[in-house]
């Protein structure tokens, strides 16, 4: 990893083959037998179930993040399980991301030009996708028509929503809502996320989870982490903020640097590290990292680590793990996977108070959820001043994130879901 390095990514289109296999009996330990035996059961009876996720991008975001571990997971259940990616020209991500901020509630002026980009897309898509599975899971907007596209099919379809689209640009809503009403079922993040006015089917409310075995956060020797870090020239008999994310403005990487900067009018010595990269189906991000190496041209204290579509797995686990503090200064958001990697490596989070980060929080620290730079700032210093407070809060986060937001509770979830369309009642 290098520091201030950004390679312009390609984008990733057919199908993507989770090549890792995972051992499910590690799971025990971590979220216990009962757990562990009720998947072996689901899975027995859904043996011969063919399932397809389906989503935009095999690199950088929480949703390919995500599926890269979980598809691996459902195939180690004995499941049958592909992930597909569907394709799209530069063009059509601009319009998806669109899309997506709109959903998210930022004004839209919807175009003909877009509809047109959108639905050729899909059509397009909807045209490759084989037509063997029986459960098929769309993430996000970006393929939300696919299903539309098909056609009369046998199969159950869920659309799987990420982000928050409870107060979207109405436009865009009505645009979307014919394409999402055809499915069997909804899945949110939580009820609050739902999008205003649909006539459903059938809703889930279940929020991600992090994989606790994933090279993202396996244990790794705290000794080890600091020689890491130090190798790529942070200094760290100073204390460290860190803040991973992809560029984008709704996870305000500028508003982290002001922050940081108020901090370091009380602890001159501070350091930031922003980590980050672009989704491949974002194309927003170049414009963003620009502003922020400028921030970071005259800073030596402030470092920026990119890589193609995201910083590695183990860079990021080192980081998170050899940090003092872990900023996640969102201002909207999906669910935040890096909340809940933060906390399972028992690091404190100075969060927004957006989206699902505070169902991450455990109960008792939800004062460390901000609104503002200036109270971003605040408990930063507040929580540098105190090492106590940052393992107090380091190991409930643990506990939290251990009871509610591991893989085998997610894949739980979802399989009671298939279940429950393929063999109602
Ligand atoms: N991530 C990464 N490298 C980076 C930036 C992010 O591996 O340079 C990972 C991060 O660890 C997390 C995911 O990308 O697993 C981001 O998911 P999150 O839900 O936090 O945000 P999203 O990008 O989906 O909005």
């Amino acid at each position: 990893m290098e520091k201030r390095r950004s390679i312009r990514p390609k984008i990733s289109v057919g199908r993507h083959a989770g090549a890792v296999s995972i051992n499910v009996d590690s799971y025990r330990p971590l979220v216990g037998d009962e757990l562990i035996d009720e998947l072996i059961m689901l899975a027995r009876e859904l043996s011969g179930v063919r399932i397809c996720h389906l989503n935009s991008t095999a690199l950088g975001g929480g949703v390919a993040e995500l599926l890269s571990r979980y598809l691996p997971l459902l195939q180690t259940f004995g499941l049958s399980a592909d992930w597909r990616i569907i394709h799209g020209t530069r063009e059509f991500f601009v319009v998806t991301k669109a899309f997506h901020n709109a959903l998210q509630g930022a004004q839209y002026d919807l175009t003909e030009a877009d509809r047109r980009i959108y639905l050729q897309a899909n059509e397009e898509s909807a045209k490759l996708i084989g037509r063997e599975y029986d459960v098929y899971i769309v993430h996000d907007p970006q393929s939300a028509a696919i299903r539309h596209f098909i056609g009369e099919n046998r199969a159950k379809w869920i659309w799987r929503c990420h982000i928050d689209s409870s107060s979207p640009d109405p436009n865009v809503s009505q645009f979307f809502k014919p394409f999402i009403e055809a499915y069997d079922a909804l899945v949110f993040t939580m009820p609050e996320f739902l999008l205003p006015g649909l006539q459903i089917k059938r809703v889930a409310f279940i929020p991600p989870a992090i994989d606790p075995l994933a090279t993202k956060n396996m244990e790794i020797p705290i000794e080890l982490c600091k020689r890491a870090i130090a190798d790529s020239g942070v200094d760290l008999t100073r204390p460290l903020l860190v803040q991973v994310s992809r560029f984008d403005p709704w996870k305000d990487p500028l508003g982290v640097i002001r922050a940081y900067r108020l901090v370091k009018e009380a602890v001159p010595g501070v350091q930031l590290a922003l980590i980050g990269g672009m989704a491949g189906d974002d194309p927003e991000g170049w414009h963003i990292l620009e502003q922020i190496e400028e921030e970071a041209a005259n800073d030596r204290d402030l470092y920026v680590f990119t890589n193609l579509a995201g910083v590695g797995s183990m860079e990021v686990n080192v980081f998170q793990r050899g940090c003092d503090l872990i900023i996640q200064k969102s201002i909207r958001e999906g669910f935040g996977l890096v909340v809940s990697e933060a906390l399972w490596k028992e690091k404190p989070v100075i969060a927004g108070r957006a989206g699902g980060i505070p169902m991450q929080f455990p109960e008792g620290y939800h004062r460390y959820l901000v609104d503002t730079v200036e109270e971003c700032a605040d408990r930063v210093l507040h929580l540098l001043k105190r090492p106590g407070d940052r393992g107090d809060f380091g190991r409930a986060g643990r506990e939290h994130v251990r009871k509610h937001f591991l893989f085998p509770r997610l894949l739980r979830n979802e399989l009671r879901l298939i279940k429950d369309l393929l063999h109602p009642g």
